[in-house]
């Protein structure tokens, strides 16, 4: 009696192997193709008895397969697709049967062997469960947060925005955590120290040290909804640098006048510190020790330096670099005078780990705003072919940049840093963004 005949067809050789191995492949005349279509040419030639195709078979799967043959030759399915939507289809569409991979030979010719007979009848569909292994572990592993970060609670600059077109960096004003173990810093009360204020354990914190870089709205609008002001027995250290017109306690006793917000500052429960920031201060919270350096922006502003037990930050969120500059940052020199208001803070911020800094204007924008305290891109970018820090986070996102065009500014930033022999790692600043230190 003649062997019946199988046209297998698989893509893997491992299977074409797998069959071919041992006795029962002597009892058949088997076939092998690796593609739909060599199954379509095959069949004419071959005249198989049966054919077994894989159903995700290269450049037509099983069931384009199966459409395009008379229904004269019977069909087996295999596939390691363990989902029942697939076995459905493949006896929809006429399939002996539907096999899930992997079986062992001696399993596949049991099949074929009593199809033959006349005594096969399709599998029934088991859904996969659990594979256990040799161990009986499960890995499953829960997160891990670090309790040595910086959080990002507002990165707008000059106006907090809102609407679909800022969802993905969003629109509050400046405001940083930084964070170690126990020890907390908050940075500016820009409208992001509003949910801050409304996530911080209070029981964990009942002395919180606010820094100010400078007193313009976008980094003290908030304060007045900062949640641990109406807690009875915390205690708030506001430092901010010396101004050139008022105290700071006069300043936020006008921002709390009636005329402006129902309740003044004498009526906070909490007790409310004024505490005065120079250049050269160092302030220390637990381990966490923050330093200050004059930037170049309207009025005193102070850039921060945090360093904590796993990260030092340099932090300056309002600074305007080589003012009046236009041309290719690899232009500037160390000896250029363009660079000499600026040499302390590229002193302040050798060694850090992390610059946030902002580069608020395209470099066509900042011809229109020399002077007014902000940067353009490509003068952010020169600093840091004197600064010697590999991360920059930007934020200080200008109001006017809707998402949309924040991302053709990065691009264009990514272009610059490029073209200027700049390598760092560049990075957006969004609210709600987390940088893990350890
Ligand atoms: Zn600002
Ligand atoms: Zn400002």
């Amino acid at each position: 009696m003649s062997k019946k005949r199988l046209l297998i067809a698989d893509s893997s050789e491992r299977f074409h192997a797998m069959i071919s191995e041992g006795d029962h492949a002597k009892n058949y005349d088997i076939h092998f193709v690796k593609t739909g279509p060599e199954v379509l040419q095959e069949v004419e030639k071959f005249k198989p008895d049966l054919i077994v195709l894989d159903l995700l078979l290269p450049k037509m799967h099983a069931i384009e397969i199966m459409n395009s043959l008379e229904k004269t030759t019977p069909i087996l399915v295999t596939s390691f697709e363990v989902m029942v939507q697939n076995y459905h289809a493949a006896l929809d569409h006429g399939a002996i049967d539907y096999i899930i991979k992997p079986f062992s030979a001696d399993y596949f010719f049991e099949k074929i062997s009593d199809y033959f007979k006349g005594s096969h009848t399709p599998s029934k569909f088991e859904p996969r469960h659990s594979i256990p292994t040799e161990s009986g572990n499960v890995y499953n592993p829960t997160p891990l947060f670090s309790s040595s970060y910086m959080k990002f609670w507002g990165t707008r600059g000059s106006t907090p925005v809102s609407g679909p077109e800022f969802m993905r960096y969003g629109g509050n004003t400046s405001c940083l955590e930084v964070t170690d173990g126990s020890d907390l810093v908050i940075i500016d009360a820009g409208s992001g120290i509003r949910p801050l204020g409304d996530y911080l354990d209070l029981s964990k914190h009942q002395e919180l040290n606010i820094f100010i870089s400078h007193t313009h709205l976008d980094h003290v609008s908030s304060f007045p909804f900062f949640d641990p002001l109406y807690r009875e027995g915390i205690t708030i250290n506001i430092y901010t640098p010396v101004s050139f017109e008022k105290t700071t306690k006069e300043l936020f006793t006008e921002l709390l006048a009636y005329s402006f917000f129902p309740i003044r500052l004498d009526e906070m429960r909490a007790t409310v510190n004024f505490l005065d920031l120079r250049e050269g201060d160092r302030v220390s919270v637990g381990d966490i020790h923050v330093d200050c350096c004059y930037t170049y922006h309207p009025g005193p502003t102070l850039g921060f330096k945090i360093t904590t037990p796993h990260a030092k930050i340099g932090y300056v969120t309002d600074n305007e670099m080589f003012i009046g500059y236009h041309d290719k940052p690899t232009n500037l020199s160390l000896d250029d005078a363009l660079l000499e208001p600026h040499l302390e803070l590229i002193e302040f911020l050798q060694g850090c780990d992390i610059i946030v800094h902002e580069a608020q204007y395209f470099p066509r924008e900042y011809e229109q705003k020399i002077g007014w305290g902000h940067s353009s891109i490509s003068n952010a970018s020169a600093l840091f072919r004197f600064v010697d820090c590999d991360r920059w986070f930007v934020t200080h996102h200008d109001p006017k940049h809707t998402d949309i065009t924040l991302q053709i500014k990065f691009e264009l930033h990514r272009q610059i840093l490029q073209e200027n022999g700049i390598e760092l790692e560049l990075r957006a600043a969004r609210d709600g963004l987390i940088v893990p230190f350890q």
